[in-house]
């Protein structure tokens, strides 16, 4: 978690980003201002960013987009850098034709679908999606799903009981294709596999308590949500703590982590004394910059930075 605040920073909370590593994949979620910094604090290296998620154009969660830029092209950059964000042909463009750039690399605008209320794959690898679906804010403005797919794992003493079958090449093969033939005996996955399901990480997001946050986040491992305020703020278009967590459970979340919080709220005991009276099912952790989460075979570990 790059950045904890919201609308204005505070001496604690720089503005939102989240940094997301996967195997060889490394992905920003949001980039507030001052994003490269909280970048080198938690020893992560900017240079390595394929793809960059917006939720929405607000300058809290864009405004590091134009530093980051120009130190990429400083640093070098030759590959192409792509933005996925609702609206992003016009707001990258926009950012493009401020200044005297000369940008030695590609940044290719994403655009991500905001109208219609249906989830929608916005970026696919071997190992995962990213989905995005509408929320409820003052602007256009989506909720992003990392979405892990199930992946078969082998049961080698099983594979090797039944069937003969030893760990090797055949055994990539099995995973690859589904079913490989042995002694002239077929053996499929099913014979001899374990199916791990995948991990679903929820970002909200700035949003207010909506349908489609609930039904993107159903039975989510981890919601990382909006949870702006204590006390309810009708004209505000965010969440509060409660309505975070009421969100989460009721959408069989297993874990939430609150984030994006007001500077009216600058102490995060006051919040977690909040997310006390509410939180009955699922584990809550309030978010704090610098912290990490580790996932790991089909379970997350909450480790916080020094
Ligand atoms: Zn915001």
């Amino acid at each position: 978690m790059l950045g904890t605040g919201a609308g204005i920073p505070t001496r604690d909370r720089n503005h939102p980003a989240m940094w997301l590593h996967y195997g060889e994949e490394n992905m920003l979620w949001d980039c507030g201002e001052g994003t490269q910094r909280q970048m080198m604090l938690a020893g992560v290296n900017l240079m390595k960013i394929d793809n960059i998620f917006i939720t929405h154009w607000h300058a809290d969660h864009w405004a590091g987009l134009i530093s980051l830029f120009q130190t990429m092209n400083f640093e070098g950059r030759k590959r192409p850098l792509y933005i996925h964000a609702p609206e992003a042909e016009r707001f990258v463009k926009d950012i493009l034709d401020l200044g005297y750039w000369g940008l030695g690399f590609e940044i290719i605008s994403m655009p991500v679908q905001f109208e219609e209320n249906k989830e929608t794959v916005v970026y696919e690898s071997n190992d995962f999606l990213v989905t995005s679906i509408p929320v409820k804010h003052s602007v256009p403005a989506v909720a992003y799903a990392f979405r892990e797919k199930d992946r078969w794992n082998v049961d080698i003493k099983k594979a090797e009981r039944l069937y003969g079958l030893k760990e090797g090449r055949l055994v990539g093969k099995l995973k690859r294709e589904g079913s490989i033939t042995l002694k002239n005996k077929v053996i499929t996955l099913e014979d001899v596999g374990v199916l791990r399901q995948g991990i679903n990480v929820i970002y909200s997001g700035d949003t207010m308590s909506c349908k489609n946050l609930a039904t993107l986040s159903k039975n989510a491992d981890l919601l990382i949500t909006d949870a702006t305020f204590i006390e309810n703020m009708e004209d505000r278009m965010h969440m509060t703590i409660k309505d975070a967590i009421e969100l989460a459970e009721n959408a069989n979340a297993k874990m939430a982590v609150l984030t994006h919080f007001s500077r009216r709220h600058p102490h995060n005991s006051e919040i977690k004394e909040e997310a006390a009276k509410y939180a009955r099912n699922i584990d809550v952790m309030v978010a704090k910059d610098l912290m990490r989460i580790e996932f790991r075979k089909g379970s997350l570990v909450m480790r916080d930075a020094d």
